[in-house]
């Protein structure tokens, strides 16, 4: 064992030597195959290389060829005639525009045979560039058939390219087994010898594989020999083809000139077309502009017409439309207004009747009212008033005693006056006195009530009373200046008829007549001489009238002036001194009112008399004779009816002597009834009148103091004493005569005396008027 084990060992040794040598043989071996696999791969690495060398080479070539320059170029040249064809385009486009413009205002412009020339131009030159498209086609084709074929040529190289690529894909991969064959090799020792054999083995079939790819190397080589040979033919043939594209370059070159020529020319003449195109334009449009101007001025003008006339359309729309609606709205508000208008008239019509019906109710009753109350008034008071006038102290009572005051007033009672007789004071109760200094529109004021209830239909009677010159006519008359109670009556009544006028209708009308020698004398007659009869009303109603007695209708104060001045002058006429005439005689104004009233038909007349009676004083019966002693017992006579009269109807006696005087007789109706009478006594103040002034202020106070009562008292009372009885009742006076010579006439008014044929002239012309107017 031993020894075998010795032996192994030394077999072991041996072994192991051995195994270092095979290892020393491996390891140079491994690097003798490294060394190899290294040469081989920078063989692979070279080829690759000059592959790389080649590929590009052929891209060079590939561009070299110029195939895509030839494309860019056509593309050029495509995209050239593409403008070209736009271009054209436009041109036709503005072309027509032109021509479609131009035909309408020149039709036979001289332009159209440029234009026709032009236009001829322009095909000529279409037509050339249609040719030339038709090269470039032409050539186009030629390009396509060259790329076509360089297409080919490089399909062959890229074939060729990928074999040599399978080829050292192939061999990498075989480098890459046999180097793991190798690395498995080391790691696996223990089948190392086998390793071994196999490497062996494999590093012959590598020497095999080697040689081949050697030999295939070779074959490769040759084959891009054989490339390159083929490439060298296509180099030929890309110059050969390059020429013709440079021939071909030049040509198009030629062509874009002949054609920039073109469209240098048309431009040209499109510029000149286009100018001539403007001018016609720019004459066109100062033309127009011109018109234009006009235009505008026209519609500026209408502008500002429009303007001022828009608000002034406005206003009148509005209004138009407010009227449409108003007059749509009218007829329904007419009815509307006219519905409640006739319903407010009717109610309105309705209350005013009503009203009426009740104010004529009231009216009436007022007016018997009124009635009863006058009555009652003229029970209490008596129809008749007496008041006293006492005249102022005059230049004409001459100086010294005779013209001494003998007439003083109480200061309280403005009815009382006391007289200074035979050194006596005699006192004297009226209604009411009038001192000196009291003016005609003091005495008028107390008159006036009177006068306006003759208006009421009411008769009224006012006498003046007393000696000649104790101022009865200043009374009644006045002055022009200063008029007395007739004119201011008359006055009055037109005044009262015009403020009832609205109710009434009334007629005033005046007669003027004169009591001389108890004969009725007609003062406003054409026959003033002739004497009137007064006689009873043939109707049988009792009433009196005067026929033939004149009456005037009066409507103003004017017409009176006219009456009384023909009254005067009539008068006049009729005797030599009318101061000595007229206080002789007694003078009546006679106003009859006639009134109707529209609402109820009432009618009514009221008269009213105003009396200028003769002088009072008293006629010596010793020594008066013929004429003078009768117009003295004339007057007498009546003045002493007017007393019994009155006596009568105060004291309301059965019996009223009213046809004892002319005077009272025509005076009948206006003294009895409900008439009203005012007995004005006028005095002189002057001492040498105190007989006459006595006298009348006795006649008044008995007139006053006949006693309102029982008619039974009528009976007893004495009858009205008569103007003698007034002289005997105051004893023996001094009889007082008026002088009979004109020149010593008692103080008067002093009128002047014309002649009696001035007069009578003057009154017939008077009368005439009158007659006209009245
Ligand atoms: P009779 O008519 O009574 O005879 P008159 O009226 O003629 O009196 O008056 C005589 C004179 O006295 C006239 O000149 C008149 O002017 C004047 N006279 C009368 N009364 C007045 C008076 N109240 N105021 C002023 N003068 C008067
Ligand atoms: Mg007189």
């Amino acid at each position: 064992v031993m020894a075998s084990m010795t032996h192994l060992q030394e077999e072991k040794l041996r072994l192991q030597e051995e195994v270092l040598g095979l290892q020393e043989k491996l390891t140079a071996r491994e690097n003798d195959e490294l060394s190899h696999s290294r040469q081989l791969q920078g063989q692979v690495e070279t080829l690759k290389a000059k592959l790389l060398e080649q590929a590009q080479e052929i891209g060079r070539l590939h561009s070299e060829l110029g195939c895509t320059d030839a494309e860019k170029h056509r593309d050029l040249l495509a995209a050239e005639n593409e403008r070209l064809r736009q271009e054209m385009k436009a041109c036709e486009g503005e072309l027509r525009e032109l021509r479609r413009r131009q035909q309408a205002p020149c039709q036979d412009c001289a332009h159209l045979q440029e234009n026709r020339e032009l236009q001829e131009r322009l095909s000529q030159l279409q037509q050339e560039a249609e040719e030339t498209r038709a090269k470039l086609a032409e050539l186009d084709l030629e390009v396509q058939q060259k790329t076509n074929r360089l297409a080919e040529v490089e399909l062959r190289l890229k074939d060729s390219l990928a074999e040599r690529a399978e080829e050292e894909e192939r061999l990498s991969r075989r480098l890459r087994d046999s180097q793991e064959t190798i690395a498995s090799l080391k790691s696996q020792p223990q089948q190392i010898k086998y390793i071994i054999k196999t490497v062996e083995v494999e590093s012959a079939k590598a020497k095999q594989a080697l040689c081949e790819s050697q030999s295939r190397n070779q074959y490769l080589q040759e084959q891009v020999g054989m490339q390159r040979q083929v490439l060298k033919e296509m180099e030929q043939q890309l110059q050969s083809s390059q020429k013709t594209a440079a021939q071909l370059r030049a040509q198009i070159v030629m062509y874009e000139a002949e054609l920039e020529r073109a469209h240098g020319q048309m431009l040209e003449e499109m510029q000149a077309m286009e100018e001539e195109k403007n001018r016609a334009i720019e004459e066109a449009f100062s033309r127009a502009q011109v018109e234009m101007k006009a235009v505008h001025e026209n519609l500026a003008g209408v502008r500002t017409n429009l303007l001022t006339l828009q608000p002034a359309l406005r206003t009148l729309t509005h209004d138009y439309n407010s009227l449409k609606r108003q007059v749509r709205d009218f007829p329904l508000l007419l009815q509307e207004t006219l519905r409640s208008a006739r319903a407010e008239i009717g109610q309105a019509i309705e209350e005013v009747h009503n009203t009426n019906r009740e104010l004529l109710r009231k009216y009436r009753r007022e007016l018997q009212l009124r009635k009863k109350c006058h009555n009652e008034l003229v029970r209490l008071k008596g129809n008749i008033r007496v008041f006293g006038r006492v005249r102022p102290i005059m230049k004409e009572d001459g100086e010294g005693p005779e013209a001494a005051n003998v007439v003083t007033f109480d200061a309280e009672d403005d009815a009382v006056l006391h007289l200074l007789h035979k050194g006596k004071q005699v006192s004297f109760e009226l209604d009411k006195v009038f001192p000196p200094q009291a003016s005609q529109e003091e005495v008028f004021q107390e008159v006036q009530a009177l006068v306006t209830s003759c208006i009421d239909g009411y008769n009224v009677c006012i006498f003046a009373y007393g000696q000649t010159g104790a101022g009865k006519t200043y009374t009644m008359e006045g002055t022009a200046a200063n008029p007395g109670i007739n004119q201011r009556a008359l006055q009055l009544l037109f005044s009262e008829v015009r403020g009832k006028a609205a109710d009434w209708e009334y007629a005033i009308s005046v007669s003027a007549a004169e009591i001389y020698n108890e004969a009725l004398r007609d003062l406003l007659g054409k026959e003033p001489q002739e004497k009137l009869e007064i006689k009873l009303c043939p109707d049988g109603s009792g009433q009196l009238y005067v026929p033939g007695l004149t009456e005037f209708s009066v409507q103003s104060v004017e017409d009176i002036n006219k009456v009384f001045e023909f009254g005067h002058v009539n008068r006049a006429t009729e005797c030599t001194n009318l101061n000595e005439h007229s206080s002789r005689s007694h003078a009546l104004l006679i106003v009859t009112v006639r009134g109707l009233d529209r609402s109820t038909g009432l009618r009514t007349t009221g008269k009213l008399n105003l009396v200028d009676l003769a002088g009072s004083e008293r006629v010596g019966r010793s020594g008066a004779e013929g004429s003078r002693l009768r117009e003295a017992q004339h007057i007498n006579k009546s003045l002493s009816a007017l007393g019994d009269v009155i006596y009568a109807l105060r004291s309301r006696q059965g019996h009223v002597p009213f046809r004892n005087s002319k005077l009272t007789y025509l005076l009948q109706d206006s003294l009895s009834g409900d008439s009203k009478t005012l007995m004005m006594v006028q005095v002189s103040p002057a001492e040498k009148n105190t007989s006459e002034t006595l006298c009348s202020l006795k006649f008044a106070e008995r007139v006053r103091s006949v006693e309102l009562g029982p008619v039974s008292r009528k009976a007893e009372l004495a009858s009205w004493p008569s103007q003698e009885q007034l002289e005997v009742t105051e004893g023996p006076l001094e009889p007082y005569l008026f002088p009979l010579t004109p020149g010593s006439a008692p103080p008067g008014r002093g009128h002047a005396s014309p002649s009696p044929g001035q007069l009578s002239s003057r009154a017939a012309s008077i009368r005439r008027k009158l007659q006209t107017s009245g």
